[in-house]
């Protein structure tokens, strides 16, 4: 197995109003050019979990961090206006939460990390500001809000 360092999380980019699909995506990310959908899960509005590609298969959802990365995307980040928001579903919630801990225990050393979280660091002051984020996405902060996860020890499987 490569080595991953990082969890990244997406939003798909699209309305809360609107269904997309795994298969949608793996459509668009065929026309963009890619072998299949980039993430290696996604996480539909009604908590299913979807796997798109192999963990062992790098993705290509981050820019520089797709062969040391797990990228897993949620259906959604926009409103219904087409603005960005953290528009997730309980049960997108739970299921996001579930699949971020079941990769952590398989890849301890990894970071959780949103996509916006690893956009250059234009001033070089060592914090990515708001100002510098190429985009919103996943719309939430994920280390925030992951961070019991990271503090878990090694091997943990209790409920959270
Ligand atoms: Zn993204």
């Amino acid at each position: 197995m490569r080595p991953i360092n990082y969890i990244i999380l997406h939003c798909s980019g699209t309305r809360a109003s609107r269904n997309f699909s795994g298969d949608d995506i793996d459509r668009c990310h065929r026309l963009r050019g890619f072998s299949r959908a980039g993430y290696h899960y996604y996480v539909r509005k009604n908590g299913t979990i979807e796997k798109m590609r192999p963990e062992d298969m790098p993705g290509a959802h981050c820019y520089g961090h797709n062969k040391d990365s797990i990228g897993v995307c949620y259906e959604g980040g926009l409103d219904e206006n087409g603005h960005p928001g953290d528009t997730r579903t309980p049960a997108q919630k739970r299921s996001l939460r579930e699949i971020v801990r079941a990769l952590k225990q398989d890849y301890p050393q990894a970071k959780i990390v949103g996509h916006r979280d690893l956009s250059p660091d234009l001033n070089r002051n060592g914090i990515i500001e708001p100002h510098e984020r190429l985009k919103e996405c996943p719309c939430f902060d994920a280390t925030d809000e992951y961070a019991d996860v990271e503090l878990l020890p090694q091997g943990y499987s209790g409920n959270l």
